[in-house]
């Protein structure tokens, strides 16, 4: 891979805007810089010090006046010498200051190639460089906080040790295998034997903090089914109050599902109201249903909404069972909460009437009218907390990243091998093989062990400029 040419892009988004900031870096920054930036000698300047100047092509024809941030290595985001430019954010000035800078000596940079830098000169390891995607994505407070951990460090020491404690027993077990047939064991099986149990536990907790990664970082795809009239749109208007602010069609589908956001407490909320589910109710095998529950089939929470007025048990306990039948693939692992509408009309009917077992309870099922707002706060929290058992693991560490999952989940199974082979007293080739193989995975997730692949489809993700 090759990090010795100077790099250039735009790091600000494309179109007019009133700045725009083009990023070299490399180690002629500084010196293709200077060719073209009247005002100060960039070459003599001292490092993380801001100039003001003029930017002029090789005709002596003035571009533009901007001001230039210089950076020296190795003190910079890549490690490398740096120069940003911010310019008049007009898109012919900056794509002319590009193509100077390209003539100049410099190459367009790739994607995410500042970020990869950073990582290949060592600044950041590699799952901390992956939080700096992320925390560019992240779209609200519960993702931002988690990028802005994992970028800071997270769960990459923790892991970057542990593998150094496996190294350590690993190059003993290599050293008996060295002595070949010579019967010696410098390893101690019993010490080897407690450190997989404490790394396994470790991975474990970090494995089951997935779930919630994922739920955080992506949101919570949520289905509000229900009869027409019961008042899910009233519903979804109480939730939602005055921050109706995004509504958007899912991707790939037509108008038949919408999807609308709420905030709890930093989660996100995917709520969709869905047109093909309410006609799901009347008509099962109406064509395009099974479609719809199937885009929607990683749905995390089913809300069912019935009202207290026109649906007496049975005709609820029979609508929910037919619903479950229609949309298996939705509810298989959903978390189901009832919510039982328009109690403002109904002074008389108990929500124990309700009850069923294995189907509602007191535990999933929550009065209120969507109309007056009552109970719907307490709705939310029933959200939440459907999703986070446990609010304090919000601030326990998370994996969000489904490659340093799949990581773990490798890890742990060689580590389950390794724990297996010590049992069975097979012979220290066949442990250190497995070892090997634990390590080679807990070195993906920091980036301690990486192929070009693996950098490639890590940082094409990235924006250029970043
Ligand atoms: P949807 O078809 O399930 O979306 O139902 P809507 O939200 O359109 O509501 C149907 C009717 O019930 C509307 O006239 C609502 O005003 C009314 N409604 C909804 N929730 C309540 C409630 O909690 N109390 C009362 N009294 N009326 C409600």
């Amino acid at each position: 891979m090759l990090v010795n040419d100077t790099i250039v892009a735009l790091s600000t988004p494309p179109g007019q805007g009133a700045i725009g900031v083009i990023r070299l870096s490399g180690p002629k920054a500084i010196a293709i810089t200077d060719v073209f930036f009247k005002g100060r000698n960039l070459t003599k300047v001292e490092a993380n010090t801001v100039h003001y100047g003029k930017i002029e092509d090789e005709q002596g024809k003035v571009i533009d006046e901007c001001v230039a941030t210089i950076f020296r290595a190795p003190k910079s985001y890549t490690r490398e010498d740096v120069i940003e430019l911010s310019c008049h954010g007009s898109p012919y000035i900056l794509e002319q200051v590009i193509q100077i800078c390209l003539r100049g000596g410099a190459r367009m940079a790739n994607r995410g190639e500042f970020t990869m830098r950073a990582f290949l000169n060592g600044q950041l390891d590699l799952s901390q460089a992956e939080a700096v995607a992320d925390l560019i994505a992240s779209e609200n407070e519960a993702s931002h906080d988690l990028a802005i951990r994992q970028m800071r460090g997270g769960f990459s020491d923790q892991i970057k040790e542990l593998r150094q404690e496996l190294i350590d027993f690993a190059a003993l077990i290599e050293l008996e295998l060295d002595f070949g047939e010579e019967d010696v064991e410098f390893a101690d099986r019993g010490k080897l034997e407690a450190l997989v149990e404490k790394i396994k536990g470790v991975i474990k907790e970090l494995l089951d903090s997935f779930h919630l990664g994922n739920v955080i970082k992506n949101g919570v795809a949520t289905v509000i089914a229900g009869r027409p009239n019961a008042g899910k749109s009233t519903l979804l208007n109480s939730l939602l109050n005055e921050n109706r602010a995004i509504v958007s069609d899912i991707a790939g589908t037509t108008r038949d599902t919408i999807e609308e956001r709420l905030n709890i407490n930093g989660i996100q909320f995917r709520l969709i109201d869905t047109a093909g589910i309410r006609e799901a109710q009347d008509s099962i095998e109406k064509f395009g249903v099974e479609r719809t529950l199937e885009k929607i089939g990683s749905s995390t929470v089913v809300v069912y909404m019935f009202d207290v007025i026109s649906t007496k048990p049975e005709a609820l306990w029979a609508d929910v069972e037919r619903f479950l039948n229609a949309s298996k693939v939705l509810t298989a692992n959903a978390t189901r909460i009832f919510v039982a509408n328009k109690m403002d009309l109904n002074p008389y009917t108990q929500p124990e009437d309700y009850y069923k077992e294995g189907m509602i309870s007191k535990d999933n099922l929550l009065p209120v009218s969507a109309l007056n707002k009552m109970n719907i706060e307490a709705l939310k929290e029933m959200l939440y907390l459907a999703v986070v058992d446990n609010p304090a693991s919000m601030d326990q560490t998370i994996v969000t990243n489904s490659r340093h999952f799949d990581a773990l989940n490798k890890a742990f199974e060689s580590l389950d091998a390794v724990l297996n082979g010590l049992r069975s007293g097979i012979t220290g080739d066949f442990v250190a093989m497995d070892i090997r193989q634990a390590l080679h995975q807990l070195g993906l997730i920091t980036g301690e062990i990486h192929t070009d692949d693996l950098l490639d489809s890590i940082f094409t993700r990235f924006c250029i400029g970043k």
